[in-house]
């Protein structure tokens, strides 16, 4: 991984500002590299993306103010009016609305997105926060209801299946593995299925995230089963969107101890007939340990893995619940 240097300037305002070879492009507010692009000159830096995250992802970085051209330093921002379609003022000067000119310069942006496979945002900014941003009245009080910045609006409506977080969020180890899984599997969509798109490249995904879903949802497991086998040929396009979204939704939150524990139960299944009694032992032993939370998802994954890789079919191996992300990022260690 190198670091690229980025520039502030309004023209040249999306930068590629990490490069792994046949790494993944995330998207990031620009300021939680530690670029010094804040209203008052400062940073957010973020060392869980710079320090760890960096090192699978390819950022691309992003200040939809300072693409505004409205400088830095500047005065800060604050969203106004109606919660559902707030608009954006000067804290300072509440008659300078600058809302058109903001969208004006973000949304030719958008398109250069379109091959991201996430998104980190820094939180509570009129422009970048997910949820929690305060819109304010005439009256100078926030309204009870919050709402999510501008650009983070623009770019939900354009990428509604993309995975988004925000950096603080990331924190949270479910919600870390949650999210990392969500873009990983958002890239191997449209590694697998988007770049020649059949029917039998849609139901090969499905197969191979069999497991991962079934953690999630395994209502929408099986519906979306349903949905690829009922299909023709003929509506492939419109089958992807549908099967892409819904599956996205399906695995949008973490999955659960008891979940996880029926899908460890599940792979153990295929190795029953090929495993000698003593490790069939060990394995149910460290699934039921995992359930009691005496150890973490990644102790009977390990051993189950070996045995996978042992005595597994090709078609548990291609299971991408035993690795749906690089073992490295520790991410199971802390579930
Ligand atoms: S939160 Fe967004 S708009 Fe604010 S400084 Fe960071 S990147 Fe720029």
């Amino acid at each position: 991984m190198k670091l690229i240097a980025t520039s502030n300037s309004a023209t040249e305002t999306l930068t590629a500002t990490t490069v792994n070879d046949g790494a993944i492009s995330v998207g990031i507010s620009s300021c939680l590299l530690g670029n010094e692009v804040r209203y008052n000159g400062g940073h957010s830096h973020s060392k869980l993306c710079t320090r760890v995250l960096a090192e699978h992802f390819n950022f691309r970085s992003f200040c939809p103010e300072v693409a505004t051209g409205l400088g830095v330093p500047r005065p800060t921002l604050r969203l106004v009016g109606d919660p559902d379609s707030p608009r954006m003022v000067f804290s300072n000067d509440q008659q300078q609305d600058v809302t058109d000119r903001f969208k004006q310069a973000v949304t030719p942006m958008l398109g250069a997105l379109a091959q991201l496979d996430g998104y980190i945002l820094m939180k509570n900014s009129p422009s970048c926060g997910l949820e929690r941003v305060k819109v304010y009245q005439a009256n100078g009080h926030p309204h009870t209801q919050r709402t999510m910045g501008l650009f983070t609006q623009a770019l939900k409506e354009r990428y509604p299946d993309l995975p988004i977080e925000e950096e603080g969020r990331l924190n949270d180890d479910r919600l870390r593995e949650n999210f990392i899984l969500r873009v990983y599997a958002h890239h191997h969509f449209r590694m697998q299925v988007d770049g020649q798109l059949s029917l039998g490249r849609l139901m090969a995904f499905h197969r191979d995230y069999k497991y991962v879903l079934m953690a999630h949802n395994q209502r929408e497991y099986r519906a979306l089963g349903r949905l690829l086998a009922q299909a023709s040929a003929g509506q492939l396009t419109e089958l992807r969107d549908q099967y892409h979204h819904r599956f996205m939704q399906a695995i949008a939150k973490p999955a659960s101890r008891r979940n996880h524990c029926n899908v460890l139960l599940h792979i153990f299944g295929y190795l029953k007939r090929s495993v000698q009694q003593q490790a069939r032992h060990q394995i149910l032993n460290l699934i039921e340990r995992y359930r009691l939370g005496e150890v973490n998802l990644a102790t009977p994954l390990a051993m189950l893995e070996h045995y996978v890789q042992l005595h597994g079919s090709d078609y548990i191996r291609a299971q991408r619940y035993l690795q749906p992300y690089p073992a490295r990022l520790g991410l199971a260690n802390r579930l």
